[in-house]
């Protein structure tokens, strides 16, 4: 499923009104009878309706659905899309569309613009959306998963990620700025780097170690952990460091005014330091950088840890600031949270990272991401670089969609 904006700007105002009227009815209905749609369209002169059915299902927006007892239509993983999209752009958060830079088991990313030109993120969920390594455990279920649960569970990430990506922004995290949030999507700002997984070789393995360990110490001292921090979900991005130009010397100048910054995304897993399962996510997210810089940059940290009693005491000085709590708050329920991470935890999905359950082969964890950017792998150590190719795919001036006709 890839988002094809294309017909976006043929579709009218009719065509959107029926397509939301698809919408409402999938509420209640895993096929939506014609006569509903007709009716929760509000629109009168019932051709005009039709012509718009037939349009939206042309458009693979809407699909016709020959069921036993009537016929009617369910919405596609597009039409949502293509709804959410309609919502951005009137919002003013979304102008033009880019190129897709990421696939992931469960999302689609998106570059876009809005009308300024300023480029961002559009992350696109869709859970239950096959993946590659869960197929077979879990076709059955799938088999039986309707229209009403994708859209819903997809939202629900959609909105977690949201809430969790604004908690942390305002508390100085560094995550990307959310920007909004609509039905299976967000748009936030774009970060201009690269994955830690893609970056071969680091100045200083031990301060980024130190780094990261912090974070997660931070995070859990705000009630929080990630739960899926791991070189995919960390962006490292350069900046130049004022602090360093006056004391480089001439020569090192160059190297010393850059400062790797790492960013943190993808939060969707994210659990409270409350959960059942907290210690073993804590230590989970642990491990995974600690076997990363052991694979990549042949780093281990003589310091034993941290372990989640570190954590624990962190949350006991920092009593008033609760993340996790704050987020229920704001909307994203805790009953909302129980169930998005039991279909997660249904169709199989348990974060992108894999490499600390491979145990200490000390080999590289290609194979177990198929959907990862293979070229990854292709980045050769000993030069003190990152490499820059994936950048081109950023720049989307020459195939930038504008929505508008
Ligand atoms: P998933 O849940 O599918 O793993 P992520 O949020 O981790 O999705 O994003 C997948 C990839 O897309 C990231 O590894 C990164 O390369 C890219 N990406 C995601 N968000 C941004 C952003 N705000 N700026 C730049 N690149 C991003
Ligand atoms: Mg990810």
């Amino acid at each position: 499923m890839k988002l094809d904006p294309r017909a976006m700007r043929y579709l009218t105002s009719e065509d959107f009104r029926v397509l939301s009227a698809v919408e409402a009815g999938s509420r209640n209905h895993e096929v939506v009878p014609t006569p509903l749609i007709v009716q929760l369209s509000g629109l009168r002169g019932g051709s005009g309706v039709h012509k718009c059915i037939s349009n939206l299902a042309k458009n693979n927006l809407i699909a016709k659905v020959k069921n036993a007892k009537y016929d009617g239509y369910r919405l596609t993983y597009g039409g949502l899309d293509y709804l959410a999209l309609n919502t951005h752009q009137k919002q003013g958060g979304i102008y033009s569309v880019g190129n897709q830079v990421g696939v992931g088991k469960e999302s689609d990313i998106i570059v876009v613009a809005n009308s300024t030109g300023s480029q961002r993120i559009l992350k696109i969920h869709r859970l239950g959306r096959i993946s590659f390594r869960t197929v077979k455990t879990n076709r059955d279920y799938l088999r039986h998963r309707n229209t009403g649960s994708w859209m819903y569970m997809s939202r629900l990430a959609a909105m977690k990620e949201f809430a969790f990506m604004k908690a942390l922004r305002d508390n100085g995290f560094p995550v990307p700025e959310p920007i909004a949030q609509n039905r299976h999507t967000i748009v936030m700002s774009l970060i201009d780097a690269f994955p830690l997984r893609q970056i071969s070789v680091v100045p200083n393995p031990a301060v980024m170690y130190a780094e990261l360990m912090e974070m997660i110490l931070r995070l859990a001292k705000f009630g929080l952990i990630h739960g899926d921090f791991n070189e995919f979900n960390i962006l490292i991005k350069e900046e130049s460091d004022p602090n360093a130009k006056g004391k480089a010397s001439q020569k090192a100048e160059s190297s010393k005014v850059i400062r790797l910054v790492p960013i943190l995304i993808d939060f969707p897993q994210m659990v409270s330091v409350d959960h059942v399962n907290a210690e073993m996510y804590f230590d989970r997210d642990v491990n995974c950088i600690k076997t990363f810089f052991r694979r990549r940059f042949h780093f281990t940290s003589e310091e034993p840890g941290p372990f989640f009693s570190d954590a624990k005491n962190g949350l006991l000085e920092n009593p008033t600031k609760r993340l996790d709590v704050e987020v229920e708050a704001s909307g994203f329920s805790r009953k909302m949270a129980r169930e998005l991470e039991a279909y997660m935890k249904e169709i199989g999905v348990d974060g992108d990272n894999h490499t600390a359950k491979e145990g200490e082969d000390g080999v590289e964890s290609g194979n177990d991401n198929e959907d990862e950017d293979e070229s990854s792998e292709e980045i050769e150590s000993g030069g003190d670089h990152v490499d820059k190719l994936q950048l081109s795919g950023y720049h989307m001036e020459k195939e930038a969609q504008s929505l508008d006709g």
